[in-house]
């Protein structure tokens, strides 16, 4: 099986690894070419747990290529991936620039049958947006099909997800392209993982509703959380005894700072938009969208009644605040709509000086922040003479902090816990202000 995968970012290198791993011939195509300069000189340029390794062995075994020359990949593979970017633009519609750029630049190069897959996370009736882009250019001269096979990988997990999924979903049209994608998801078969075979536009709609689905659970559990916190409630204790009950299970039940990421906030926003197209309002989406952007800025509130500060122009001015956590959740360097970024612009906002900490998150948070933060060296450098230490991501680094030394080097001891990886009570007991999400009153 000789696949080409277009597209090397997260879900991209990650596919097309995992792919070289059962043993198939994968190349990544990119335009980037420093990505894949550096990709060829055995380095990678996203953090993800355990892909250096798969790509680094299949790349030396000569499985994994990576290339900037998409029309030899697509002379020389059967099956091509998309899997570029779908960004959100100004309406919250998705960007399809890049798909159909990749689709006509594949038409252009066919030399015979072949399958293109859609694995970017797409709005219904993308592939067969894909299809008449392709055959308004090839004809009658080269049989082909498109097929949606969205992808549900978590970063920071992401191996590990394409190894093990819950689901293939695939969205197809002839029986020839499903054999074909049974066959490469085949190692996966004998793990009795289990296909979704469906049209391509009911795969296209799995993706948005899955993803739609978690971002309201999260929403969900921080509306309680926020209420816990006023009734005087322990959210963890709550979320605990509903994720009990088998119809709710305990996953994506932990309230913080909202969602973020690359993929929720578009896709909630990309699936409200297909909706209005067809004149229908996804209310309760709509709703998760508006409270995950109020749940961010809540959390700046919650720092600021820690500090006793109103908030009005200048009244943190003095005040050395300390993050710990940027990515926009651990395990991996994505940015991309981090909580972090909204708490951290309102704080400087209002005065503040930010001291700023993440294991690996650092170099993307540079091209963000520039020089309006200071990046420390590691957790403790970061609090010394700080007025407040903010978690905003639970890295494990940070669950087991030596707190008799952070307090030591805190000019002042206030503590605002956005994951809730503390003890309410010990890190009262200990001396700090502390405030955190859903257990405050604890
Ligand atoms: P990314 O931004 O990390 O990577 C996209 C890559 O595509 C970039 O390297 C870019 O240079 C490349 N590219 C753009 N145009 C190209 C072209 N014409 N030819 C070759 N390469 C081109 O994006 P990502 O996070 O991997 O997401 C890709 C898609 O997968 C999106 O639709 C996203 O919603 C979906 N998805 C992402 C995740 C995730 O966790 N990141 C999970 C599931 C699905």
């Amino acid at each position: 099986m000789r696949i080409a995968v277009v597209g090397t970012g997260y879900v991209g290198l990650v596919t097309g690894a995992c792919l070289a791993e059962f043993g198939m011939f994968v190349t990544c195509v990119d335009i980037d070419k420093e990505k894949i300069e550096m990709l060829n000189n055995g380095k990678i340029p996203i953090y993800e747990p355990g892909l250096d390794v798969i790509v680094e062995k299949n790349r030396k075994a000569g499985r994994l290529k990576f290339t900037t020359d998409l029309a030899e990949a697509v002379r020389n593979n059967l099956v091509i991936f998309i899997a570029v970017g779908t960004p959100p633009k100004e309406d919250g519609s998705a960007d399809l620039t890049y798909v159909e750029n990749v689709a006509r630049d594949i038409a252009k190069n066919m030399n015979g049958y072949k399958v293109v897959v859609n694995k970017s996370t797409v709005p219904v009736w993308t592939g067969q947006r894909v299809k008449k882009i392709i055959k308004d250019i090839v004809g009658d001269k080269f049989r082909f099909d498109v097929v949606s096979n969205p992808e549900f990988l978590r970063e920071g997990a992401a191996v590990n997800d394409f190894m093990r999924p819950d689901r293939i979903v695939i969205g197809a049209e002839s029986d020839e392209a499903v054999a074909i994608m049974k066959d490469i998801y085949s190692a996966h078969y004998l793990g009795e993982a289990p296909f979704v075979v469906t049209n391509i536009e009911t795969a296209e709609m799995i993706k948005y509703a899955s993803n739609a689905f978690l971002a309201l659970k999260i929403t969900f559990i921080n509306e309680i959380a926020n209420l816990c916190d006023l009734v005087g409630a322990d959210v963890h204790k709550v979320a605990k005894a509903m994720g009990m009950d088998g119809r709710i299970s305990p996953k994506f039940l932990h309230p913080g700072p909202g969602y973020g990421g690359s993929c929720f906030p578009k896709d909630t926003l990309a699936l409200c938009h297909i909706a209005k197209e067809y004149g229908y309002n996804i209310n309760v989406v709509e709703a998760a969208i508006e409270a995950n952007e109020k749940q961010k800025l809540l959390m700046v509130d919650k720092i600021m009644s820690l500090l006793n500060r109103k908030k009005e122009k200048g009244a943190l001015e003095g005040f050395v605040i300390t993050i710990l956590g940027l990515s926009f959740k651990p395990n991996t360097d994505d940015m991309r709509e981090s909580p972090s970024i909204v708490i951290i612009k309102e704080l400087l906002k209002y005065g503040a000086k930010i001291k700023a900490y993440d294991p690996i998150a650092m170099e993307n948070a540079k091209k963000i922040f520039g020089e309006n933060i200071e990046y420390c060296q590691d957790e403790y450098s970061a609090v010394e003479n700080s007025d407040c230490l903010v978690i905003v991501t639970e890295w494990n680094q940070f669950r087991k902090l030596d707190m008799e030394r952070i307090k030591k080097l805190m000019k002042s001891h206030n503590l605002a816990d956005l994951r809730n990886i503390y003890e309410p009570k010990k890190m009262r007991d200990l001396g700090f202000n502390y405030t955190c999400v859903g257990r405050t009153k604890i």
